[in-house]
Formats: structure tokens, sequence, C-alpha cells
């Protein structure tokens, strides 16, 4: 297990600053076991069961480096660290925003797509994730302006179709239709506004996005708009 300096690792996750930690530990404010920590320059193994074992000012501490969250995205946040407005980070506790590796979301939802939106710090998942090369299926519900002419579903299988501006058709899509202005469309791709353009290209346009799922891993129905959760390895694997 890798050993971190307790002071470290407190002001990695945002707790503040190491001299700020070690008063902390001098004040008796973090317990290890129910024990209060003496020395804040000690060396820990970073266990996953650390998180459990240890509280900060009478609260559990915050998940270790490597964490990995689900966030339901509401209408009108961007995925953005540095755009004005409000930003999916600040529906998070405020000590995550000093998190040093940060949290970033894996890959975008437009500003107004709500739905299953990934966070995590660490790096290597983030891109394993994102590659082109494994195709991680998402699947979003889509509201149309328009009714569905019927033939949209052919046209997106078909691996031709090809956006405004682009010279490299789509790789192939799936569509289900649910209603006469309402489809569920999977793709395997990540292009900028990619479900809103594939629409357009086809004359339609889209009143409402909301993605539900990313590989097999669904946005669950009674995690609110606003809301996260952590996932454990089991619902990280069901991504792949
Ligand atoms: N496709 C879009 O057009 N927008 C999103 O946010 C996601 C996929």
């Amino acid at each position: 297990l890798p050993q971190v300096r307790l002071d470290r690792l407190l002001a990695n996750l945002g707790y503040g600053s190491r001299r700020e930690i070690q008063m902390l530990a001098r004040q008796e404010r973090i317990l290890i076991d129910g024990a209060p920590v003496e020395n804040a320059e000690a060396r820990l193994a970073v266990a996953p069961d650390l998180s459990s074992r240890m509280v900060v000012d009478g609260e559990a501490l915050d998940p270790l480096p490597g964490m990995v969250l689900m966030l339901n995205k509401p209408l009108g946040v961007t995925c953005s660290h540095k755009e004005a407005g409000p930003l999916v980070y600040g529906l998070l506790p405020p000590r995550w925003r000093r998190r040093d590796p940060a949290l970033s979301t894996i890959g975008r939802l437009d500003k107004e797509t709500s739905g299953l939106l990934l966070l995590t710090d660490d790096g290597a998942l983030l891109h394993r994730v994102i590659s082109p090369k494994h195709h991680v299926p998402k699947r979003y519900r889509a509201r149309l302006a328009r009714p569905l002419r019927g033939d949209e579903a052919a046209a997106f299988a078909a691996g031709t179709l090809m956006l405004e501006g682009e010279d490299k058709p789509l790789l192939p899509a799936r569509l289900d239709i649910l209603g006469p202005c309402e489809a569920s469309v999977t793709v395997t791709e990540g292009r900028y506004h990619q479900v809103r353009r594939m629409f357009a290209a086809l004359g339609n346009h889209v009143e409402a996005l909301h993605r539900e799922s990313l590989g097999l891993l669904e946005l669950p129905g009674d995690l609110e708009a606003g809301a996260h959760r952590l996932l454990g390895a089991e619902d990280v694997a069901r991504i792949f």
C-alpha cells in the first residue's frame, strides 16, 4: 500500500494548507479509529478503508484519491472548470473543488443536456472512458421538434451519416423510437453536439436531451437532478 504523510494527504484533499492540518491535529480534530492523531507528519498506509476509519471535525474523511462519481446533471450548468456561469463543480461539496489531483468530468454534456455525468480524479480512467478506441456506448433520450419520419434508424445505422462541417462519416449508431417525437439514441463516439447534429442532418431538431447510460451503467431513477453518488469498483466495471 502507498504510504503518505497525513498532512499531505489532507492538504491534497482540500482540508487546508499543511500548517492548517498540523493545527487541526494539535487541536485533536483528526481521529483515526477514534483516537486523536498527534503527529500530522506521520506516514500512513492509504488503505481503501481509511475513509471509514478516519474522522475530521466529526465527519468521515472525504473519498480518497481515485474517486469516481456519478452526477445527475441538471439543465443550465456547464461542464467546464473556467467558463462563466454555473458549473457542474458547483453542485459538489466545496472542499472537493480544492482537491489535487482535481476532479474532472469524464467527457462533457452540453449546458442544455441533462443526465448521467461521471467525474473522476483518476486521469487514466478518464482517458480509458473517453478514448475513441474503447467505443463506450452512450445512450440518450431525445425529444424532437418534429415527428420522426421512420427512416432515421436506418440513416443512423448505416455508418455513412455526415455531420455539417465534417469530412468523416459517423460510426453506426442505434435509434429506438419511443413515441412520435421521442427516441432513444445510442452512440459510441463523442463528437461536438453529436446527437443534436445527427438529427439536424436529417432535418429535425432536438428540443430536449438526457443521457441515460454509459456502457452498462445506468442513471438510477432515484438520483435526483443535481444529486451525486460515489461509485464503487463494480459500478465502474459496468462502463466497459
Ligand atoms: N450529444 C449532444 O448533442 N449533446 C450532448 O450533450 C451529448 C451528446
